[in-house]
């Protein structure tokens, strides 16, 4: 099993080293891990910076790599923040560095913060809902160096009811949208099973999501559990790929050098 969405102390809401990270893996019998820390730029909170030094990455990765025993894979990866206004920064920062995979992920809304809730100042939930998809669809549009869409229905986090008053049908042609597109260019979305512990009923996506992303013709899906700590590596992939293989999934995916490699479930 590999886990690939995971944080490191590279994230600055992380203050996990490589090397714990990497322990932890070994320990539970994982095959391979990915380091996806945060890039955002222009994050839209003065509380926390989520930038970091790629030089700095590269060595305690390359580091960990010497130092570990043969057996456990280690792949480098960014989760890269998007906002519409970005894409032409987003290129620029990405220049001259080599990712195994890069994950697109939303996290502001509107160049708002999603995490403390201000993208729903002055607005009704359904509205953030529908501008947090339109923003994704404006990036999608917009930006095309990422592998995979991150945690693509992560706003179920911060609604005020959790995700009770979210469900497919009502977004379904804005997420059919998404979808698509995603299907067109080659594109992936991913199981992060962090939703779990955030008190949703259900890792993201909704399996209804994901049912409808193999509905038109999507194969790509990493599985992740974006542990920001060494105590929730591996959370839950175990019920996530039983959930993919359910739905019919066959194999899940994971990167090198920006490439997809398909693993049989
Ligand atoms: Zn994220
Ligand atoms: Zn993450």
């Amino acid at each position: 099993m590999y886990d690939f969405h995971l944080h490191s102390h590279f994230s600055n809401d992380s203050t996990a080293s490589m090397q714990s990270m990497a322990e932890k893996a070994r320990s539970i019998g994982l095959k391979g891990i990915c380091f996806t820390d945060h890039y955002d730029l222009e994050y839209q909170s003065t509380e926390i910076n989520f930038e970091f030094s790629y030089d700095e990455y590269l060595d305690e990765l390359n580091n960990l790599k010497a130092s570990l025993p043969e057996g456990l894979e280690i792949y480098s990866g960014i989760e890269l923040g998007m906002q519409p206004h970005l894409s032409t920064k987003n290129e620029a920062l990405l220049k001259g560095k080599n990712f195994d995979i890069i994950i697109g992920s939303i996290h502001c809304v509107g160049k708002k913060d999603i995490y403390d809730r201000s993208f729903l100042e002055g607005i009704t939930e359904d509205e953030g809902i529908i501008n947090y998809f339109g923003d994704m669809l404006k990036c999608i549009d917009n930006f095309k160096n990422f592998d995979i869409l991150g945690h693509m229905d992560g706003i179920r986090r911060y609604l005020y009811n959790k995700d009770e008053s979210f469900s497919l049908d009502v977004y379904e042609e804005l997420i059919q949208s998404v979808l698509s597109k995603l299907v067109h260019s080659n594109k992936g979305i991913e199981v992060n099973t962090a939703g779990l512990r955030y008190g949703l009923s259900t890792f993201h996506p909704l399996p209804d999501i994901l049912k409808l992303y193999r509905t038109l013709g999507g194969e790509i899906v990493t599985v992740g559990s974006d542990s920001h700590s060494p105590e929730y590596l591996g959370y839950g992939i175990k019920n996530a790929l039983a959930t993919l293989s359910d739905l019919g999934f066959k194999y899940y995916t994971i990167y090198k050098d920006r490439k997809p490699i398909f693993i049989k479930i």
